[in-house]
């Protein structure tokens, strides 16, 4: 069962090239499951490695998972990177949603968690000089992600998913990759209770996305009737997007923050400036 995921998570990152030895790798640490697996196992197959953990502020939950982190990258002997979300948008992600929403932007915590997130890991990568950005997720959350977006029509989210993420290739964006990509979150989840890993089970308390939760629900049912069918699903997305990148135009820059994005400011700042929030300095 260890072996497997190793063995797993090895070949993925060579069929799609996903790092090399010279790689400065910053691995994106939440203080889950995936996140710990990914970075113990890149760790030890002798990859140049740090770590960054985000403080969400939410609550013991965050709490908990800096501890975790904290501990388990010292155990490691990995230099940890901490940053606080307030301290780069300004305000926690709880507050950016309900300010959000009382000015009529109903937009669910995962998705303004998300574009935070992304847009954090993106300006921390580039600022500690890192050629690589690693996330935790797993063969779940891609089947998941990508059978959303095509029932919400909205395929064009889609292309940013694949083991090698980035809508376009853009000098901007560190390129973020997924080892655990064909890893199911069980498995994942049994190799880290083994390993015995300090890490919260529990899903985030923020996460009442109700829509992924079904859908999880219905991709289960189906992989306990038809084996095999997350990774079909993943399969038949990975046949298909090379071609529906190259339809896709190039990218400019927030005119905000620097950060790449197809407006004239990203979806950060644009949330920021809704609140009235205080313009951020660009930087590179
Ligand atoms: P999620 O968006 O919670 O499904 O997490 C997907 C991946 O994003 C995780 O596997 C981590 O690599 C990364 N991530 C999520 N939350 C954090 C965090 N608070 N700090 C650093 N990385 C995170
Ligand atoms: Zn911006």
């Amino acid at each position: 069962m260890k072996a497997d995921i190793e063995r797993k998570v090895k070949q993925t990152i060579e069929k799609y090239k996903l790092l090399s030895k010279k790689d400065k790798v910053l691995v994106a640490c939440s203080g889950g499951k995936d996140s710990t697996t990914v970075l113990f196992l890149l760790n030890k197959f002798g990859y140049d490695v740090e770590a960054l953990f985000i403080d969400l502020f939410i609550g013991k939950y965050s709490e908990k998972n800096k501890e975790d982190v904290e501990r388990f990258c010292s155990e490691l002997g990995v230099k940890l990177h901490e940053v606080s979300v307030k301290d780069v948008v300004g305000y926690s992600v709880c507050y950016l949603k309900s300010v959000l929403k009382s000015k009529g932007c109903n937009l669910k915590s995962c998705a303004i968690c998300g574009a935070v997130k992304r847009h954090i890991l993106n300006r921390y990568a580039k600022r500690l000089k890192k050629t690589k950005l690693v996330t935790g997720h797993n063969l779940d959350d891609e089947a998941q992600s990508f059978v959303m977006n095509l029932l919400k029509d909205r395929m064009d989210l889609s292309l940013r998913l694949g083991p090698k993420t980035g809508v376009v290739e853009e000098k901007g964006f560190v390129p973020r990759v997924k080892p655990l990509y064909f890893c199911a979150e069980k498995d994942v989840e049994e190799f880290s209770r083994l390993m015995k890993f300090p890490v919260v089970y529990d899903s985030c308390p923020c996460s009442v996305d109700a829509f992924r939760r079904d859908v999880g629900r219905f991709l289960d049912k189906l992989e306990r009737d038809a084996p095999g069918i997350k990774l079909r699903i993943v399969d038949y997305f990975l046949e298909r997007m090379p071609r529906s990148k190259k339809r896709l135009g190039k990218l400019g820059y927030c005119e905000n923050c620097g950060e790449p994005c197809s407006g004239k400011v990203c979806n950060v700042c644009g949330m920021v400036g809704l609140l009235g929030g205080k313009k951020r300095k660009v930087y590179k």
